[in-house]
């Protein structure tokens, strides 16, 4: 890792950047890829804000269910979520699971999200990456990357906003989750049990597994990652967790 990126997060922190937007695709999508890095900003007295570009009214095996109930209880599982990681209550933006688009519509949205939560920090799924990614995932996060760059500091787009009085913003940096290329870890172990109790607040998705069931779930996978040789290489034996992100950073 290089010493650019290290210390990103204590640094935005101590020049007072502590406002953080999450654009995820669907409900646990935030706190399975940054549930922890979310829940270390809040510690750290950031505001995060997290907004769902899906209610997730598709995925489950009950053929009782309609769309509208799971897009119910798994909105409430979220803001469920959020409150144990100490974000803000979420934003739903309602498009159905499986159907975003990074369309004119739902740039417009995000550049909204943007002028108005002003964040310093906005994290979302990678887009780019190569390997097998859910089409709402890559769709969310290049509508994101675009809603940034160039439209969110641009008066010209989306002018509609200046009757709202929101005015033009860049953030200063993004960290795209869910990448194949990270060049910043995120070393969540003092939250890693709070970011268990977030996943398992979507209960509908997790099938009465337990803290102590997940939680070694975790603990086998960074015991595998720490024996390979290409990853963050421990010097004592304590199990440490981190999340990953490839950052962009805006001038
Ligand atoms: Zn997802």
């Amino acid at each position: 890792m290089s010493n650019k990126t290290e210390d990103l997060i204590e640094r935005m922190t101590i020049d007072g950047q502590k406002r953080a937007l999450v654009v995820m695709a669907h409900p646990d999508d935030n706190e399975f890829v940054c549930g922890g890095t979310v829940a270390l900003l809040s510690s750290k007295g950031w505001s995060v804000h997290i907004i769902v570009t899906t209610s997730g009214n598709k995925g489950t095996q009950d053929p009782s269910v309609t769309p509208q109930q799971l897009a119910f209880v798994r909105e409430q599982e979220q803001r469920h979520a959020a409150e144990i990681l100490g974000a803000e209550e979420p934003t739903f933006m309602g498009f159905p699971d499986g159907y975003i688009e990074n369309s004119n519509e739902l740039r417009g949205l995000l550049v909204r999200q943007i002028r108005l939560h002003r964040p310093d920090l906005v994290i979302t799924w990678d887009g780019f990456r190569s390997g097998f990614n859910h089409r709402d995932h890559r769709r969310t996060g290049r509508a994101t990357y675009d809603a940034i760059y160039p439209a969110a500091d641009d008066h010209l787009y989306y002018p509609v906003h200046k009757l709202e009085n929101l005015s033009p913003h860049r953030p200063s940096v993004l960290l795209l989750a869910g990448t194949d290329n990270p060049d910043y870890l995120v070393d969540i172990t003092p939250v890693m049990n709070i970011k268990v109790r977030s996943i398992l607040a979507h209960e509908s998705q997790m099938g009465g597994r337990t803290e102590a069931m997940v939680m070694e779930r975790y603990r086998k996978r960074a015991v595998e990652e720490r024996s390979d040789a290409n990853v963050h290489n421990n010097q004592d034996n304590e199990v440490r967790y981190q999340e990953s992100f490839r950052v962009i950073e805006f001038g």
